[in-house]
């Protein structure tokens, strides 16, 4: 059981959530205005949030923006919520920092799908010593990278950025992420940079590197379910 709060203008969709979320066993806090749910989040601290892109008051990526930049709630996973034809926000939610989104319509079995897969994402969040998927494998404490039992040779810089895309799985990091979390804040390097390296992990990767793909103009993820690449 969790508790979930809802931030939507919406009241028949609010209410819909509401009772699903029940029906599944969680406790719905609800929130028709963005200032409304940031003040509930810092109080009530809830376990997950459902956030509308379109609120009265404000957008439901700025709201995403300040839950994502407070200490109190920014391990509070949060999934957006999005109308159809607000493509460009999907992306650009993840940039923000939201852990998915759905696309409205949706189903409810689709939406608590999600619900479900980020709060499990959210009770492990220790990363094994060794993770793998398909053909790679990475051993963290050893260093070493495994492609379909061979080992590839990285740099200590390769690594990083693999590990850092890797941890992230299916999100997209943008460059400048990358940059702060792969390179440090105070190196003096441009965005390209990222692109070049990325362009070398991939060559070293061979076919595991299918799985970091190009989010064009924005940046990089590593897919579990390969999209359309650019
Ligand atoms: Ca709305």
């Amino acid at each position: 059981m969790a508790l979930i709060l809802v931030i939507e203008d919406e009241q028949d969709l609010q209410q819909v959530l509401a009772y699903n979320l029940k029906q599944a066993g969680h406790e719905a806090l609800l929130a028709g205005r963005g200032d409304e749910g940031l003040s509930l989040a810092r109080k009530k601290r809830p376990d997950l949030v459902l956030l509308d892109l379109m609120l009265p008051d404000m957008s439901g990526k700025e709201v995403c923006k300040i839950l994502k930049r407070e200490p109190a709630t920014s391990r509070v996973p949060v999934i957006m919520v999005t109308a159809r034809g607000e493509e460009i926000d999907r992306v650009l939610g993840f940039e923000l920092g939201a852990d998915d989104y759905v696309v409205k319509p949706f189903s409810v079995r689709e939406l608590l799908l999600r619900v479900h897969a980020v709060l499990r994402r959210g009770e492990n969040p220790e990363p094994a010593a060794s993770s793998s998927f398909g053909l790679l494998r990475i051993d963290r404490d050893a260093h070493r990278v495994f492609v379909d039992g061979q080992e590839v040779l990285l740099t200590a810089l390769e690594f990083k950025l693999l590990v850092a895309l890797f941890d992230a799985k299916n999100r997209v990091l943008t460059r400048s992420v990358l940059l702060d979390g792969v390179w440090g804040i105070e190196a003096d390097i441009t965005t390209r940079t990222v692109d070049t390296h990325i362009k070398r992990l991939r060559q070293k990767l061979g076919k595991a590197g299918e799985y970091v793909e190009t989010i064009r103009g924005v940046g990089y993820r590593f897919a579990e379910t390969p999209g359309p690449t650019s």
